[in-house]
């Protein structure tokens, strides 16, 4: 057992999700200690998207304008088809902000990180690097972590936001990643390094291909250009280990369009990502034990809702901790109903989480079709009113405490029922 007090909240893993709930959970007059098992704080990678939901957050912990000094707020996000170049649909994002109040914003995934260390050793959470946790336990007066050094740490509740590999998901279910076949590659360079590269420095644009996706969009107030290149490996296909390697990135993007031809050697080409998701899950919740964050919900990327679905499980956590201490105040106590705030938590996040995860799925297989159903998604696409929000309100509508039954449904248009124009040829 740690030799200091013991605090209200334990929270294993220090990436932006439990960064961000420790925070959440302080404002409400908790305390919190954090442990993280890497040597020092820090994000590994480039560019985050950070859209409504997550921007309403930002400003409800008074850290937006500090976000947008960091970021950039694009003007729209553009889809383009990754063959021919041709734009397929866009989303004003001006216009997005006015709708939902909020902004939509990229920034550095580190500068954002940095944005939630700061504000957590402001508000007093207890910051500790170098801690392993190797095993979690619900106790009869709480929930315990135990650490590779043998010590152990005991609260009146126990966060896991240990990530895509969690030691707490395992209480669970009994569960792999489950392999997409597809891989990253990601790229920062300074903006003079792209100024020819006929790229737009206000939009995120996202061109979606067979097998394949490029994206570009500014960061750190302009000075800086995120690309993103995403595409299936053949060798994943074939079963081989060595899979991702910067031989088949070039060859996926072989015949795609130049503004793609010209952004690919800026790639970096010693470190990729590949891409796992799980399968979702409706229980995150064990006694006093929970998971957050992709512990909970590690998407494919598609939807870029990863890192905003942690920030928002951290949020709706914290405001049904403040409820259930508001009803202990009414009912002349003190402290927090743990069991009842974590049955909350757990009534509203995970069929969010399931429907993230699901729709990415769907939608990153939608970008990467060919021949006839690529013409047919085209098709929808480009026929879809740019000012038309019904397919983003359930996600960038202030909806993180409404249950998802209640929440609004997007349509989802089959492409056979799509029929091409006489004579299209494919
Ligand atoms: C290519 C790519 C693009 C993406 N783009 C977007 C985007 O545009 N928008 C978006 O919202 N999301 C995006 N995401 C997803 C997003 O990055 C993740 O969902 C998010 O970072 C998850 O945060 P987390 O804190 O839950 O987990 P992690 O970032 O994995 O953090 C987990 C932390 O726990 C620590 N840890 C792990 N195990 C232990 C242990 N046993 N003991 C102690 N500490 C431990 C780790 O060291 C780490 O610091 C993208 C992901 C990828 C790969």
């Amino acid at each position: 057992m740690s030799e200091t007090q013991r605090p209200d909240v334990i929270v294993v893993g220090g990436g932006i999700g439990g960064l961000s709930a420790a925070l959440a959970l302080t404002r409400k007059g908790l305390t919190v200690r954090l442990l993280e098992r890497a040597k020092e704080f820090g994000e590994v990678g480039a560019g985050l998207q950070i859209a409504p939901n997550c921007t309403r957050m930002l400003a409800d912990y008074g850290l937006l304008d500090e976000a947008k000094t960091l970021g950039v707020l694009p003007q729209a996000m553009v889809m383009k088809d990754a063959t021919d170049g041709s734009e397929l649909t866009r989303l004003d994002l001006v216009d997005l902000e006015r709708t939902y109040g909020f902004p939509y914003m990229v920034i550095h995934r580190s500068d954002l990180h940095g944005i939630f260390l700061r504000a957590c050793q402001r508000a007093g959470v207890e910051l500790l690097t170098d801690q392993q946790c190797v095993g979690y336990e619900n106790t009869p007066t709480g929930a315990s972590a135990t650490f590779a050094d043998g010590h152990v740490e005991e609260a009146e509740v126990v966060i896991a936001a240990d990530g895509m590999h969690s030691v707490a998901r395992g209480l669970l279910v009994d569960d792999q990643p489950v392999n997409s076949s597809y891989v990253a590659y990601r790229g920062a360079v300074t903006i003079d390094k792209v100024m020819e590269n006929q790229v737009s420095t206000t939009d995120v644009v996202v061109y979606i291909g067979p097998g394949c996706h490029f994206v570009q969009y500014p960061l750190r107030g302009g000075e800086m250009f995120n690309q993103v290149a995403v595409f299936q490996s053949p060798k994943a296909l074939a079963g081989q280990d060595d899979w991702g390697t910067p031989d088949e990135l070039d060859k996926a993007f072989e015949g795609m369009c130049e503004p793609i031809q010209l952004g690919l050697p800026l790639m970096w080409r010693d470190r990729w990502w590949r891409m796992f998701d799980r399968n979702p899950i409706l229980n995150w919740v064990t006694g006093k034990i929970a998971l957050l964050g992709d512990a909970a919900h590690p998407p494919l990327q598609y939807m870029a809702q990863g890192a905003i679905m942690a920030i928002e499980d951290g949020w709706v956590l914290a405001e049904h901790v403040g409820a259930q201490q508001a009803q202990r105040t009414a009912d002349g106590g003190t402290g927090v109903d743990w069991d009842s705030a974590l049955a909350a938590y757990n009534a509203v996040r995970p069929e969010h989480c399931r429907r993230v995860l699901s729709t990415g799925r769907v939608w990153g297989e939608l970008w990467h079709v060919d021949g006839v159903k690529r013409e047919q998604r085209n098709i929808i696409l480009r026929g879809r009113d740019t000012y038309d929000y019904t397919f983003t309100d359930w996600i960038y509508g202030p909806t993180a405490l409404t249950p998802e039954q209640e929440a609004p449904l997007y349509p989802i248009i089959p492409l056979d029922s799509v029929k091409l124009p006489e004579g299209a040829e494919v």
